[in-house]
């Protein structure tokens, strides 16, 4: 779950890293306000999304005098942010930070992320901060420095100050910024973050360190333990179909291919996926029905499927244990007729009432494809989508 930068520096401050001093505000009136009990003689208007790069889009902007935080509110509040990571059509901008301004001397990166990989979590840095770090990544990897921390999730300070010396921070500066670190690391185990980016990690004019922007992600299967982290779940930052999924009790994540696939189980929905890229077609999404799904649930989770309109054609792959296939068929008979589906759908079902299932689908007089194995109905799905191939 991510969380917007105005609740992660809430976070920040209160594990003692050093944040410019800023208020959220929902309209423009307040906004101004809000400026005015701030600090100057510059503010930062800043667009809150989850996603980043709001900057090179146009939702961070600094402001000299309360006429210039006005029209930056006007034109960011209500805007539709498309950034490197919104994807084309963008989020809308809902709320926006103002910011005391800072004086920039420098612009580092700071991050600690959990590495799966690895299994352990991690600290990244680099002297070049702000808002290329992309580039610099691919161009110049060895300005990224990384120090992998042992199972006792403590970083040591010798590593903490590899990092810092590696970002070219000045020996006064070194304690501070180790201080810093081991506090964002402490924020990480005691919050179950699987990511706590500071990008840019600025030193100011007068060489106070401070985080200038946050961008926190937490581990889902943690939230029970953390209700107040829970809380600062924003609905609206989700995508529309996975949160759909959610309220319908369905496990789905959008991929961004052409074959949308409904599956039961999570692994068997991974093999479907795995099948269907080496039988060369694309996943529009992971769909996993779950063993407790009725008929509504089914139909609904096709409508879900269908929602996304880069899908080309479906792929259904059921194994009937607890779930019947028969009543998976009634879900999608359904489901298809009343959506007039026209695109290609086959279908996979073996397992419990699996010839009754077919009975089923044979007397519908739906338009599709049986198939009797996995493979098989990867390679039919992926020859039926096969001009969505680019
Ligand atoms: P992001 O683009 O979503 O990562 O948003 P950031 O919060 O990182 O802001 C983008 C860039 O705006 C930063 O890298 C800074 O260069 C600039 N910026 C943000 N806050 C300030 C500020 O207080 N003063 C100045 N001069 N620049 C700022
Ligand atoms: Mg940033």
């Amino acid at each position: 779950m991510n969380i917007h930068e105005y609740q992660a520096k809430e976070l920040l401050r209160a594990y003692d890293v050093p944040v410019p001093e800023g208020k959220v505000a929902d309209t423009v009136e307040g906004a101004v306000a809000a400026a005015k009990e701030l600090p100057g003689p510059v503010w930062v208007v800043k667009a809150q999304i989850h996603a980043g790069g709001r900057g090179k889009g146009g939702g961070v902007k600094v402001c000299r005098d309360a006429q210039e935080v006005k029209t930056a509110a006007e034109a960011i509040l209500g805007m539709q942010l498309v950034t490197r990571q919104t994807g084309p059509a963008g989020q809308k901008v809902k709320k926006i930070r103002v910011e005391q301004g800072t004086d920039i001397e420098r612009e580092l990166y700071l991050a600690v992320v959990l590495d799966r990989g690895a299994e352990r979590l991690t600290v990244v840095a680099s002297p070049d901060g702000g808002v290329d770090i992309e580039d610099v990544a691919e161009k110049y990897p060895e300005r990224i420095f990384i120090r992998r921390l042992d199972g006792s999730h403590h970083i040591w300070p010798f590593q903490a100050r590899q990092l810092l010396f590696g970002c070219g921070l000045q020996q006064r500066q070194i304690g501070r910024g180790a201080a810093l670190i081991a506090n964002l690391v402490r924020l990480c185990v005691e919050k179950d973050a699987t990511q706590v980016e500071i990008n840019p990690l600025v030193v100011d004019r007068q060489g106070t360190i401070l985080a200038l922007d946050a961008k926190m992600n937490f581990d889902e299967s943690a939230l029970n333990r953390h209700p107040d982290i829970a809380a600062l779940d924003d609905p609206d930052e989700r995508d529309p179909l996975e949160r759909m999924a959610a309220e319908i009790g369905l496990n789905y994540v959008r991929l961004g291919g052409y074959v949308g696939t409904m599956v039961n189980g999570a692994g068997l929905a991974m093999a479907t996926m795995d099948a269907i890229k080496q039988a060369g077609a694309e996943p529009a999404n992971f769909l996993d029905a779950g063993g407790g799904a009725n008929v509504e649930m089914i139909r609904k989770g096709f409508e879900l499927m269908l929602s996304d309109p880069g899908v080309r054609g479906i792929l259904i792959n059921i194994f009937g244990g607890i779930v019947r296939c028969d009543m998976v068929a009634e879900g999608v008979i359904q489901a298809a007729k009343s959506l007039g589906l026209k695109l290609p759908l086959v279908i996979r079902m073996e397992g419990t009432n699996a010839e009754a299932a077919r009975k089923l689908l044979d007397a519908s007089g739906l338009n599709l494809f049986g198939a009797s194995s996995m493979a098989e109905a990867a390679r039919r799905i992926a020859e039926l989508t096969k001009e969505a191939r680019q």
